[in-house]
């Protein structure tokens, strides 16, 4: 089983994955999309007249504020317009994909955050009415019904809370928490870089290869969204995921490229 989560930052090129997937699951390999939609996300709440807001953590995370409009903007966006354009190309190439978010069947569980400390002109402050939080489990009974019946998943967040309440979870932690939980041999988080960059943005400064047992040390080349990437690829190393590869989605073959060891291979 191989998970491929791919961002949703601006030029990636989802015909590429799309296709290269396609042809992989036609050729008999277990596969599983999970998907994001940010830049997507962020262009239609500017023309809804709801701008996203992102927050800072005292320890220097980014993630979006997600109050509850913020919430129906983002499920139009990454369970509609992303999620079936997605299913829709796959769908055109021959594949029976089936687009569910992490609320369906419960795929993604996890306990909501209704607060969040942020660091504003300095001062850490206390937001709430947030609707977020982090998958703390997978319920993988629905994914191995559709993959027994020959169905390829296309998930995407938001996840359920324990409650029943969707929640904003990052994409890259979620498909991390998935690819232990099917116990995958390789999770590839592909995105519009070549991988982890030493210099960001210097592409020149591909970082090749993270040993599995120190990816930690790692975060101090991240920046912002990227730490997140680089924390999921702990999190699934430390789940027993035996690679994980930080990938180029904007062009080629991007799964194929990944699997091959081009991008940042942690393992
Ligand atoms: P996606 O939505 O595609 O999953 P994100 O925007 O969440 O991707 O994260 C990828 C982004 O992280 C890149 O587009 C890049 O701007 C940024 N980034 C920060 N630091 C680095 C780094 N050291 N190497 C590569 N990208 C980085």
């Amino acid at each position: 089983m191989i998970v491929v989560k791919v961002g949703g930052s601006a030029g990636i090129d989802y015909d590429a994955v799309c296709s290269d997937l396609a042809a992989r699951w036609k050729a008999g390999e277990r596969l599983i999309l999970v998907h994001g939609g940010s830049g997507e996300t962020n262009r239609v709440a500017e023309a809804l007249g709801h701008p996203p807001k992102f927050v800072t953590s005292p320890s220097g995370y980014t993630s979006r504020f997600t109050d509850r409009q913020t919430l129906e903007i983002f499920e139009m966006v990454y369970c509609g317009k992303i999620n079936k354009g997605i299913v829709e190309r796959l769908q055109r190439l021959g594949v029976n994909a089936v687009g569910l978010s992490g609320l369906d069947g419960r795929i993604f569980e996890g306990r909501h955050k209704d607060s969040v400390r942020a660091v504003e002109n300095g001062k850490v402050k206390v937001l709430r009415g947030d609707h977020t939080g982090t998958v703390e489990r997978v319920n993988t009974g629905l994914i191995e019904l559709l993959l027994t019946a020959g169905y390829l998943p296309v998930l995407t967040p938001p996840a359920s809370s324990y409650e029943g309440v969707a929640i904003n979870v990052d994409g890259d932690r979620a498909a991390a928490a998935l690819a232990v939980a099917l116990k995958a041999e390789a999770l590839l988080l592909l995105s519009n870089v070549p991988g982890l960059l030493r210099e960001y943005p210097d592409e020149a400064s591909l970082i090749r290869q993270i040993p599995a047992g120190n990816v930690e040390a790692y975060l101090e080349f991240a920046q912002d969204r990227m730490k997140k990437k680089v924390l999921g690829a702990a999190e699934a190393v430390a789940g027993g995921v035996q690679r994980v590869i930080f990938g180029d989605a904007r062009a080629g073959q991007p799964i194929t490229a990944a699997l091959n060891g081009a991008g940042t291979v942690v393992s």
